[in-house]
């Protein structure tokens, strides 16, 4: 789906226009992946909740700067593939695009 690594910082998020075996389009509709923002929110609170749970355990319920700095270093380090699998969801879930094998 995407052009570059996810580890390019500037462009991870450059997508094909059309799949490049395939040449199924990757945009079924105008503003298709602003619905991403809430998948990708997802992920977020998931990883807010995981990295807390975490802290709580694993560094004996250390003081609220240390959650917060963590949380925030993670989202951060983990940003492209947010994006990417958010994007990716999106498509599968809402995109309408049927699999066919033998294409
Ligand atoms: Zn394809």
């Amino acid at each position: 789906m995407f052009k570059y690594s996810a580890l390019s910082l500037t462009k991870f998020d450059d997508m094909h226009e059309a799949c490049p075996e395939c040449g199924q389009h990757y945009e079924p509709e105008v503003g298709f992946y602003w619905g991403a923002m809430y998948v990708s929110y997802g992920f977020s609170v998931g990883i807010v909740v995981l990295v807390g749970v975490l802290l709580y355990y694993l560094a004996h319920d250390p003081p609220v700067w240390v959650y917060v700095s963590t949380v925030a270093v993670t989202v951060l380090l983990l940003t492209p593939l947010l994006f990417r699998y958010a994007r990716a969801v999106m498509l599968y879930f809402f995109g309408g695009i049927d699999f066919q094998a033998t294409r």
